[in-house]
């Protein structure tokens, strides 16, 4: 099963992607992870993105499509992978749909967590990320089990520096810009799944659930 997460920042993209490849035995495949990993590890590629992501704008698409299309290349992705982050602009769709044809496949389905803009600024102001592991919480919907301290690995959580109001203003600007035209694109390949990602997080999970099952 090949999944794409859609949906504004803080919908609950990878909060959900994290269950489903848990369910199904896919990888989760995040391209806001990989870039925190690289600038976690001080490459070359993390340095470059972390300009682009301190001010909530997108990293180019050439530093983006080429990771993404080796990543799901690798074995542990030949029998499906969910996407979060991924594409995010009509070029990096283009490329996915491009590199999959190349191997004779497409996506299957193109799940848009649909949040209005008005949740979404709470939501990120109370996320917490473990930068180590990747999991996420919020302060008041998903806490830690222990204050500060992520439940997975035991490392501490943090107010990710791009969750700051100001900076998720720009996010947001920046997905109606350029990430919400990827609804059309996979409405017009018939792979348009929508979810109402208001719901409590187990609800949002049993109707993804239902939409990829139905
Ligand atoms: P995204 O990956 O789309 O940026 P996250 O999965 O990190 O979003 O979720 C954003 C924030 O909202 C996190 O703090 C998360 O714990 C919280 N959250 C996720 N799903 C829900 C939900 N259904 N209801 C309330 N809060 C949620
Ligand atoms: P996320 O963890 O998905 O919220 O992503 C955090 C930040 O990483 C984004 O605001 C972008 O700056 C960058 N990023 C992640 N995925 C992409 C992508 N597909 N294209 C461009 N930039 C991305």
């Amino acid at each position: 099963m090949k999944i794409i997460m859609l949906g504004a920042p803080g919908a609950g993209k990878g909060t959900q992607a994290k269950m489903i490849a848990d369910k199904y035995g896919i990888p989760h495949i995040s391209t806001g992870d990989i870039f925190r990993a690289n600038i976690k590890n001080g490459t070359e590629l993390g340095k470059k993105a972390k300009t682009f992501m301190d001010q909530g704008l997108l990293v180019p698409d050439e530093l983006t499509c080429d990771l993404v299309v080796d990543r799901i290349s690798r074995e542990d992705a030949k029998d499906g992978f969910i996407l979060d982050g991924f594409p995010r602009t009509i070029p990096q769709a283009e490329c996915l749909t491009d590199a999959l044809k190349e191997r004779g496949e497409s996506m299957d389905y193109a799940v848009n967590v649909d949040v209005p803009d008005e949740n979404i600024i709470t939501r990120m102001a109370g996320r917490r990320a473990c930068l180590n592991c990747g999991a996420t919480y919020h302060i008041v919907n998903i806490p830690t089990k222990v204050e500060g301290i992520c439940d997975r690995c035991g490392e501490k959580v943090v107010l990710r520096a791009d969750d700051e109001p100001e900076t998720v203003k720009k996010r947001l600007d920046v997905y109606h810009d350029q990430t919400q035209p990827l609804i059309e694109y996979y409405s017009n390949q018939g792979i348009l799944k929508t979810v109402d990602g208001t719901q409590p997080m187990t609800d949002v999970f049993d109707a993804i659930v239902a939409l990829l099952e139905a």
